[in-house]
């Protein structure tokens, strides 16, 4: 359609305007759109993708049981799309996967490139079973000078290193949503010509906040700055923030910060007393990284409670960290009441009767 502006016209163009950026990396941000893209045919077969009468159905399956196979399967196919094509591509020096324990190695006869590409292929997989979005997440970062073959040292890079980041989301509609560093541009993907088109230019994060969304199952876990700032938001009109909020939960990050980008909120998976080895549930370099560069691309801030993400150390390619993200008000809240909490200044919250009685059941 006249007027339409495709992802390949939009890449091309900012190449135009940025003077670092080369064909190099608008190639391997193609190569990216289009892991995504069969990842979201595959997605979008469901259950039919490993029926038995399928060709792919047969031998994998063996061992493997009922739904859950189709769902381990996919995430299985989804990291080969995406190391497949971009090792194929020529543009990348190493890879750093959820599915790899270590970071994957780019060998002759194929190219290695000036760049290093990390990615989750499959995020929030525990709803394909049950037929609600799930995506793709990546992070572009420079690889150091003089390096030819990354070890995991050279991953190790912080959040504000990212040259690029976004995600694919596989939902009723596939879209890709995608920073540069200039602000954060939503596509949608065109089944009928298979091109992402950009239906969501500069997406910003929504600064009126009334929604929140955590895992209040683990409710006895959190730390009291948290216990503080959700007691607030449920007490409502009459409490201190003065108005009713709602809750959200999908238990998939993608759908969770698409949410944030388009209607504003907070989304936390926060650092919890459950176990002092795991800091936080969230991976830093495949997850929190990207969706932070893109949250504040778009206005709103990123925060492990203590500081923002994307100035977060990594001390290995797994690394996971608390995330508290969304419109920035709501997101400097809660690390007030960190610092409150740290200062002593927040003594109603952390009286054992607090901790005795459940949120939901306040009178
Ligand atoms: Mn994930
Ligand atoms: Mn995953």
């Amino acid at each position: 359609m006249p007027g339409e502006t495709t992802f390949s016209e939009f890449i091309i163009g900012e190449q135009r305007r940025s003077p670092h950026a080369t064909g190099g990396f608008t190639a391997l941000v193609s190569d990216i759109r289009l892991a995504c893209k069969r990842i979201a045919y595959l997605v979008g077969k469901g259950a039919l993708a490993h029926a038995p009468q399928s060709e792919e159905g047969g031998a994998n399956r063996v061992g493997e049981d009922g739904a859950g196979a189709g769902r381990k399967r996919l995430h299985v196919q989804a990291n080969e799309i995406f190391l497949a094509i971009n090792e194929r591509g020529g543009h990348v020096a190493g890879m750093v996967s959820e599915e790899l324990e270590l970071p994957y190695r780019v060998e002759a006869p194929h190219q290695r490139g000036p760049y290093l590409l990390l990615f989750d292929p499959l995020d929030g997989s525990t709803n394909i079973d049950v037929n609600v979005s799930v995506g793709s997440i990546f992070s572009v970062l420079r690889c150091p000078r003089g390096v030819e073959n990354p070890a995991e040292r050279d991953f190790l890079q912080p959040g504000g290193e990212q040259v690029c980041a976004g995600y694919a989301i596989y939902g009723p509609t596939t879209m890709l949503v995608l920073t540069l560093g200039r602000g954060v541009h939503g596509f949608t993907l065109d089944r009928e010509i298979g091109e992402f088109i950009l239906t969501h230019p500069d997406m910003r994060v929504p600064e009126e906040a009334s929604e929140f969304a955590i895992n209040t199952s683990n409710e006895r876990f959190w730390e009291p700055p948290v216990k503080r700032y959700i007691s607030e938001c449920l007490a409502g009109r009459n409490g201190p923030r003065g108005k009713d909020f709602n809750m959200r939960w999908v238990a998939s990050l993608v759908a969770e910060v698409h949410r944030i980008l388009v209607r504003g909120g907070l989304f936390m998976v926060p650092h919890d007393t459950r176990d002092p080895a795991k800091p936080g549930r969230l991976r830093l370099l495949y997850e929190a990284n990207p969706v932070a560069m893109l949250i504040e691309q778009a206005g709103g801030a990123a925060s492990t409670g203590q500081g923002p993400v994307l100035e977060v150390r990594a001390g290995s390619v797994h690394q996971r960290v608390p995330v508290i993200l969304g419109s920035r008000a709501e997101v400097e809240r809660i690390e007030q009441y960190h610092r409150e909490h740290d200062q002593g200044l927040d003594q109603p919250y952390t009286s054992p009767l607090f901790n005795t009685r459940s949120l939901f059941s306040r009178g």
